[in-house]
């Protein structure tokens, strides 16, 4: 795995544009190390651009090290790169195809974050039964399909699952973690968040049962916290 472009990839001229928004979407990126949501140089972050049909994600096999403005790669909401040095991350086609059909989402976070990925490997929504995923959720963390890579079948399976829940979390069957967000920041707390409750709840069935938490208590909890904290 190399920082630098392969001979393959077609050559792209780095204009510098969007730099202050780059700069910001590479810093993000310091929350998956911090809170060991990644590996390698595995996991992303994206943000729309204002007023413009493009986003920006990391590079592909850009080291969390190495990670700056430049290993940021601006992109079309077709997933073509149009400013940057770096090949997009090779998610950028879901991360794209979140962005064309759903106005609302700005930022967006993918991980193989481990507690919450061994749920995805079972397949097995995370039940709410925590006040704290009531707040940030509004219920369970749902499943997404099984998708390969590479064409627009993990995209389409993220906003599917969202089409059915409060959650700005997926978790796809057998991958692991895609969050939304109204900004860049926002997705990466709920991948921290996601990750967070997925090892809690998986202790508390160590213990024995977890008890669910009633729908009217959730529902107030949720309206709470989105009022109070506005998402
Ligand atoms: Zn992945």
């Amino acid at each position: 795995m190399s920082a630098t472009v392969p001979a393959s990839t077609p050559a792209r001229t780095e204009r510098g544009t969007h730099r202050a928004q780059r700069e910001h979407v590479a810093a993000l990126h310091a929350y998956l190390t911090r809170y060991d949501l990644v590996t390698w140089t595995s996991g992303n972050v994206s943000e729309r651009v204002p007023g413009e049909d493009l986003f920006v994600i990391k590079g592909s096999g850009v080291e969390y090290d190495e990670l700056t403005w430049e290993g940021v790669t601006v992109c079309d909401l077709d997933g073509n790169a149009v400013d940057g040095v770096k090949k997009p991350s090779s998610d950028t086609d879901a991360h794209a195809y979140v962005y064309r059909h759903l106005p609302e989402v700005t930022g967006q976070v993918h991980t193989h974050s481990p507690y919450a990925t061994a749920w995805a490997a079972r397949a097995e929504e995370i039940p709410c039964v925590l006040t704290a995923m009531a707040d940030e959720f509004g219920g369970p963390i749902p499943v997404g399909p099984f998708a390969l890579i590479g064409d627009d079948s993990i995209g389409r399976g993220i906003v599917e699952t969202l089409a059915g829940t409060r959650s700005p979390a997926v978790l796809m069957r057998n991958h692991g973690v895609f969050t939304v967000g109204p900004s860049a920041k926002a997705a990466v707390k709920a991948a921290v968040m996601t990750e967070d409750v997925a090892r809690t709840v998986h202790l508390s069935r160590q213990l024995g049962d977890p008890l669910p938490i009633a729908q009217a208590d959730v529902d107030s909890l949720y309206a709470r916290y989105q009022n109070v904290y506005g998402q």
